[in-house]
Order: C-alpha cells, then sequence, then structure tokens
C-alpha cells in the first residue's frame, strides 16, 4: 500500500491518506448501570458521534476496541487482582471503592478501553499522535481498582512497550482534575518513568500518592490559574525527563459545569491548555497517545463538546506531523510490533 499522491488526491482527501489521526473506541460494549449512576455511559458514544459528524475523525480511522487479553491484564497488575476481577470474585469494599457494580460486561468493557490506549501507543509511536476515545484510568492500582477504574491502561501500555523495545522513558501528562493516584502507585520507584498529575487539591482522592511532580491548584481556580501553573511545570519537567513517549490523560472535569471537579475553567481555557500541550510536545518532536479522562458535567453536552475540543486539538496537531508517507507505510506494516495498528477493523 501507498501512499502516493495523485492529481484527484488533492486537498482534503490527501490530508485524510497523508495525515489519519489513529482513534479507537470500546462503546460498542456495554454494561449494566442503574439510571441514576453518576458515572457518564453515553458520553463515549456521544463523543465519538460528535467527532466523526464534524469530520474531525473519518470512519476509518477508527478501530473497535476487542477485549485485552489476560497477559496485558498481568503486565500491569497482581495476578489476584487480575483473577478476582475476571470471576467476579471482589469484595464489598473492593466494590464500594470502584463505584461500579461487578458484571462480566463491566470487566469485558474495561479490557477494551485497556486495547485502546495499548493500540494508541504503539500508533503514536509511528504517527506522532494517535488516541484512545476511552481510558485514562489514572485510578487503577497495581491491586485494585478505584473511582470507575479497573485497569490502568498507562502502566500496561508501557509494560507492553517496554517488552516489545518500542520505548523506554514514558512521560504522563494528566490534566484530569483529580490526582492520578493509580497511576503514581504503579509507577513508584521508576526513575525512567515520569508521571505528572496537576489536579485540585482538595478534590477526590483525599489521600494523595505521591506522582513524580504532582501540581496542586485551589478551590476554584479558573482559566488563568491553570494556564500560569501549566506554563511553569509542564515544559521544564518534559526537558528534565526527556521522554520517548507521552501519554496525555486529558480529563476535562476541570470545567465550571462538572459536577466531580472543583475548578472553574472554560471551554476557551481547556482549549487553550490543549493547544499549549500539543505545541509544547511537537516542538520537542514527542509521540503522543492521548486518552480520555474523567468528565462529569452537567448538562453532559458539556462534556461532551470539552472531549470532542481535545480531539479538535489533536487533529490539528497531527496535521503538523509528518505525513505518513509511502516508506513508513511499509514499514509500519512490516512491523510485528505495529501490525495491530493498521485499522483493519472498521468503526460503526
Ligand atoms: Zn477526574
Amino acid at each position: 500500500m501507498t501512499f502516493e499522491r495523485t492529481r484527484a488526491d488533492d486537498g482534503a482527501a490527501a490530508a485524510d491518506h497523508t495525515h489519519p489521526l489513529l482513534a479507537w473506541s470500546s462503546d460498542q460494549f456495554s454494561f449494566p448501570l442503574a439510571e441514576s449512576h453518576p458515572f457518564p455511559l453515553p458520553k463515549y458514544a456521544l463523543v465519538r458521534e460528535r467527532l466523526l459528524a464534524e469530520r474531525v475523525l473519518e470512519p476509518h480511522w477508527i478501530t473497535r476496541s476487542e477485549p485485552a487479553p489476560e497477559d496485558w491484564l498481568l503486565a500491569g497488575h497482581d495476578a489476584a487482582y487480575v483473577a478476582r476481577s475476571l470471576r467476579g470474585a471482589w469484595s464489598d469494599a473492593e466494590i464500594r471503592r470502584l463505584g461500579l457494580p461487578w458484571s462480566p460486561e463491566l470487566v469485558t468493557r474495561a479490557r477494551a478501553a485497556l486495547w485502546g490506549t495499548v493500540q494508541a501507543s504503539r500508533a503514536a509511536l509511528a504517527h506522532g499522535v494517535a488516541g484512545n476515545l476511552a481510558g485514562g484510568t489514572h485510578h487503577a492500582f497495581p491491586d485494585r481498582g478505584e473511582a470507575y477504574c479497573l485497569f490502568n491502561d498507562f502502566a500496561v501500555a508501557v509494560a507492553l512497550l517496554r517488552r516489545d523495545g518500542l520505548a523506554r522513558r514514558p512521560f504522563v501528562l494528566d490534566l484530569d482534575v483529580h490526582q492520578g493516584n493509580g497511576t503514581a502507585a504503579c509507577f513508584a520507584g521508576d526513575a525512567t518513568a515520569f508521571t505528572f498529575s496537576m489536579h485540585a487539591r482538595h478534590n477526590y482522592p483525599l489521600r494523595k500518592e505521591h506522582s513524580t511532580l504532582d501540581v496542586e491548584l485551589e478551590d476554584g481556580a479558573g482559566d488563568d490559574d491553570v494556564l500560569a501553573a501549566l506554563d511553569r511545570h509542564v515544559r521544564t519537567a518534559l526537558d528534565a525527563h526527556a521522554p520517548d513517549l507521552v501519554f496525555y490523560q486529558a480529563g476535562v472535569d476541570a470545567l465550571a459545569s462538572d459536577r466531580l471537579g472543583r475548578l472553574r475553567m472554560t471551554h476557551a481555557g481547556l482549549a487553550e491548555r490543549d493547544r499549549r500541550v500539543f505545541a509544547w510536545l511537537e516542538s520537542r518532536d514527542l509521540p503522543v497517545c492521548l486518552t480520555l479522562g474523567g468528565g462529569y458535567g452537567r448538562p453532559l453536552e458539556d462534556t461532551v463538546e470539552a472531549h470532542a475540543n481535545v480531539w479538535r486539538a489533536a487533529r490539528i496537531a497531527r496535521s503538523r506531523r509528518p505525513p505518513l508517507l509511502a516508506a513508513s507505510a511499509r514499514d509500519s506494516a512490516a512491523s510485528p510490533a505495529l501490525e495491530d495498528c493498521t485499522p483493519s477493523r472498521r468503526a460503526h
């Protein structure tokens, strides 16, 4: 397969072929949940549909995720926790901490979300920018789930990339309003990984873990406060660590209308956050794997719009990266480690 341009390929069609923003979706898997439950189950499909409707994403760029195999779960989690998760043997305390009732469908959905981040991380190395329309499950610990997060997609993706020799110095940029406590625990003591968490000091989790760098924001912080903190810390951290791959947990629960945030950001402020982040990553030629993260706005439309904004920024960022040339496409196809990135399973 080549991407050589012809006259008919000019314009949007050429951009389509040479700068695909590959994405993975897992909303085809649902799970039983009470209608009154605060987890925003519908948002994942709504975000995907919005991005397709606006042609931020093209249908053939999106691949349906499959449930991650058990050995992937074991790459990032304790065997006993994986076994309890698969056979539905969580204690009442574990279910309370997770905030979701166990069901086989829930576990299948979580495994698919994990699949998406693993595949997107590999695609990011080949394309510069790629993402998962789910994931960012930063509250999952090696031995337990927490706050809607069953498995830590960053920990598993990094373990698999390292196994395959594809990345050694990951950087997790977590701008969700809640601390990435599970991610911090997963990478504790690992100096070759940098965990950056900027979050609301007084928000969940009340007992914080130690990320490589924690930047804490006060209640009610607005666009100027958040962007100033971002300016102060992100570039310094990137340059200090010199990563070979960045995972961006681009949660949008810092939005003022979010029920679980405590900040006062606007859509424009979040969009500026993402514009800066992608520009800093581009200027350092760093591949970035985007994940969805938290967003619990009321109305839900607010959150869908905020997530869509992140992907609009990602699309622009992808268009600024080098095109996918025929040679690199052939290299990717020939690489066993990247073969799963080919969007062979067309979405929705
Ligand atoms: Zn959150």
